[in-house]
């Protein structure tokens, strides 16, 4: 099978080149060669004529299911290209693939279905995320294919959470974050968590940790899915979790202090100083800062350990990008003494 042969500096150009000629032979793989790259081309007179040298090898076939490894890719065959540079990310939540649709794809709403199918063939129910967020951070959400439910049980980081997007927050996408956090937490804390949801922090950290945790939540509908939680992973869960229903600003000034407060505070809303003076070594705060804005949060939280007499180290970690220039960030505040 034909193959071109160019240097490897060249090889990105002259792919996209010879795919907008209809030569490149997308089944196959490229292969380096000391500096140069073998681009698999098809079988075609035309390749002769475009100047590169062309040999013959035997370069090996991509297996099927990488063809197909991502959305985009999928779909190139049926959108143009300036269509799909509006292709949002999308999240497989259980078996709910949830996508956004801006208007410029609002007519290609069964090609984006058709496609997501082919890539995640298990996904029993496709939603399109709208934009609106109420107190309790739900989105709206419109089913466009497959069964009417918005409830589904999401597996993460060996547990199982109940979700339903039409009565509760989830966000698959702070796994990562919550892998992270189990980590840092040690055998024996006791640590608190406002804003529970329907307990994914909780959940996790207890399944690896032996800790016990105090988390609240508002919310009455994701306070019973939480619950709903805590039996479905009871036999896997090392760590114990009380569970409260009630307003963070209501409960919190009656609980004690913990070993570490865990904050994944909703956008908007300020828990700063209350979050900090229940903890008396980490606090993990979320919250959503425009780029330009990171060191002035930073003082923020500093100015606040002051005000309450402790000494803080503070470390700014990225965790998401919200929107254009706009982060969702963890401050892990470290108390010493
Ligand atoms: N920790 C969860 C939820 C984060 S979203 C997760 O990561 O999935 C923020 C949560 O805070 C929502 O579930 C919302 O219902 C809850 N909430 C908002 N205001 C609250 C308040 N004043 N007291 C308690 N919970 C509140």
């Amino acid at each position: 099978m034909p193959a071109v042969k160019v240097p490897r500096r060249e090889a990105e150009p002259v792919k996209r080149k010879l795919k907008k000629l209809g030569l490149y032979d997308g089944k196959r793989r490229p292969k380096r060669e000391d500096g140069h790259v073998l681009l698999p081309v098809f079988d075609n007179p035309e390749i002769h004529r475009l100047g590169y040298e062309v040999l013959n090898v035997e370069l090996p076939f991509r297996p099927e299911r990488q063809i197909y490894k991502n959305l985009e890719g999928v779909l190139a065959e049926r959108l143009s290209e300036e269509e799909l540079k509006h292709l949002r990310r999308y999240d497989v939540i259980g078996d709910i693939a949830v996508i956004q649709i801006p208007p410029e794809l609002e007519h290609r709403v069964d090609d984006i279905v058709w496609g997501l199918r082919k890539v995640h063939p298990f996904i029993r129910v496709v939603a399109k995320k709208g934009f609106h967020e109420g107190a309790f951070r739900i989105r709206d959400y419109s089913i466009i294919w497959g069964e009417r439910r918005l409830e589904t049980i999401h597996k993460e980081n060996g547990v199982e959470i109940k979700v339903d997007l039409s009565r509760a927050f989830f966000n698959p996408r702070m796994k990562g974050e919550r892998y992270r956090l189990a980590q840092l937490v040690r055998d024996g804390e006791r640590i608190l968590i406002p804003f529970a949801g329907v307990l994914p922090y909780a959940l996790v950290i207890a399944r690896y940790k032996k800790v016990k945790i105090t988390a609240v939540e508002l919310n009455e509908e994701a306070y019973k899915l939480g619950l709903e939680n805590l039996e479905l992973n009871r036999k896997r869960l090392k760590g114990e979790i009380e569970f409260i229903h009630g307003d963070v600003f209501e409960v919190l000034p009656e609980l004690p202090t913990y070993d570490r407060v865990i904050s994944p505070t909703p956008r908007g809303v300020d828990a700063l100083a209350l979050t900090l003076s229940k903890t008396g070594r980490w606090l993990h705060y979320y919250d959503f800062v425009h780029e330009t804005e990171i060191r002035n949060f930073r003082g923020r939280i500093l100015e606040e350990c002051r005000r309450q007499g402790k000494e803080c180290g503070v470390r700014i970690k990225k965790v998401s990008d919200f929107k254009p220039h706009v982060f969702k960030v963890c401050a892990d505040v470290r108390i010493k003494g």
